[in-house]
């Protein structure tokens, strides 16, 4: 594997961008080595400047289901872009995806869209303090949601990785109205409501958080917010970025059969373009402007070619229900292989999986929350990145983040994936 190209662009990148990388996690500081520079993707292959391929285990964070470069995405990006990039006025196809979105995700029955999950979640804090009248809100450590200030508060994915989870840059004023609490833990938010009787806006949660490596929710503890936040008046926040139109069409309030007051949407709702959404109940949803009062607006929202990448992608998952059984399937039989052979080599490493999402802790622990995912050895996954990426297999470069699995992975690729594994850990436990 060469990768001078790379090397070469990179070293350019950090004179003119800080630190070389327009999202921080991409500079692969975490696990050592340059970042490779990518120059174009197809099906589940990424090819990086000097012409080598890669598996796609991340598919661009999450957006690219599909796998990469999906013909009929592209076909509709090309035929929206003859008829202009960006008009400021309201469109058709706007209205059109809307409808699918409120047809698709069981909580939201009205929805703006935005350009970012970022955008969505700092909205959806926004309009359920206007809605509520009251200011502080509850968000789970280790949990990631967007760069808005108020989240950057014991904040996973990026944030972590960088051990940056309270930024610097967040005024104490802001923060002060963040609450903390760990994830599966329904007691520790009983004692929030309580010690803060009535002045609770929110409660903001990643359903299944795939921002400190996966974590899964114990039984009962989604109805458990659901239930207490109900009996409070706090509105209940799904933040599906990662998990919506991914984990079930509907996402995992239609996987666990627990129904929030609002959901932030991203990723996949833009077909790979930069798109994110919020929506949820009409009486939540008609305090954004200019139905009411809470202000929140978008030079490019709704942007024409966007929306037809985003449409189109909703569309072929909201028609094509096989997709699901088949990720569920490429998800467990990676999981279960990567399980095999390290029972095999005696290595008692955790693997969370549902769906096509997984991670790989390098601890014995099983990991449930933030402080049981900061027990896996970074140091040692990172050599497991190298050793993957050297064989042809791109990986997350992050410990505290998920894998998102594609419908291009054929059984062909699954075994080379598998036997990647084996290799990379023989080499990195030698
Ligand atoms: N929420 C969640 C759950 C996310 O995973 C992310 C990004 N990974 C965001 C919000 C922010 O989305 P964006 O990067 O599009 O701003």
């Amino acid at each position: 594997m060469q990768i001078s190209e790379s090397k070469r662009l990179f070293a350019h990148a950090k004179t003119v961008i800080p630190g070389g990388v327009n999202s921080p996690v991409r500079a692969f500081r975490a696990v050592g080595g340059d970042p490779i520079f990518i120059s174009k993707a197809d099906g589940a292959y990424l090819y990086d400047a000097d012409g080598n391929a890669y598996i796609e285990m991340i598919n661009s964070w999450g957006p690219m289901i599909l796998g990469h470069n999906h013909p009929l995405i592209r076909e509709a990006v090309i035929k929206a872009m003859e008829s202009g990039t960006s008009f400021g006025a309201p469109t058709a196809r706007e209205v059109e995806i809307a409808a699918l979105i409120v047809n698709m995700v069981p909580s939201v029955e009205k929805v703006r869209m935005v350009n970012s999950g970022t955008e969505a979640t700092m909205s959806a804090i926004r309009v359920a303090r206007g809605y509520t009248g009251r200011d502080k809100f509850i968000k789970l450590e280790g949990h990631y949601h967007g760069h808005g200030d108020s989240f950057l508060i014991a904040a996973g994915s990026g944030a972590i990785t960088m051990g940056n989870p309270d930024s610097p840059g967040v005024t104490s004023g802001t923060a002060k109205d963040t609450l903390l609490a760990p994830y599966n833990d329904l007691q520790a938010i009983e004692n929030l409501v309580v010690a803060n009787d009535g002045e609770i806006a929110a409660l903001i949660l990643e359903p299944v958080p795939g921002n400190m490596g996966l974590c899964l929710p114990d039984p009962g503890y989604l109805q458990g917010l659901r239930d207490i936040c109900t009996r409070e008046g706090i509105v209940l926040i799904f933040d599906e970025v990662m998990t919506g139109f991914r984990l079930a069409k509907g996402g995992a309030q239609e996987l666990f059969g627990v129904i929030p007051d609002m959901t932030t949407m991203g990723k996949i709702i833009g077909g790979g373009m930069p798109v994110g959404a919020y929506g949820g109940k009409k009486e939540i949803m008609e305090f954004v402007s200019p139905a009411g009062p809470v202000y929140q607006a978008g030079t490019l929202s709704g942007n024409p070619i966007a929306m037809a990448a985003g449409l189109t992608m909703l569309d072929y998952l909201d028609t094509h229900p096989e997709v699901y059984s088949r990720l569920n399937e490429i998800g467990m039989q990676i999981a279960s292989g990567i399980s095999s052979i390290n029972q095999s080599l005696g290595l008692d490493f955790t693997i969370n999986q549902l769906g096509s999402m997984y991670s790989l802790f390098f601890t014995q622990e099983s990991v449930t929350d933030f402080e049981s995912a900061k027990t896996s050895d970074t140091a040692l996954f990172g050599k497991y990145f190298q050793a993957m990426l050297h064989r042809g297999v791109y990986l997350a470069p992050s410990q505290f983040e998920s894998l998102f699995l594609s419908t291009a992975l054929s059984d062909d690729l699954i075994g080379k994936i598998l036997q990647a594994h084996e290799e990379s850990m023989k080499e990195i436990i030698s």
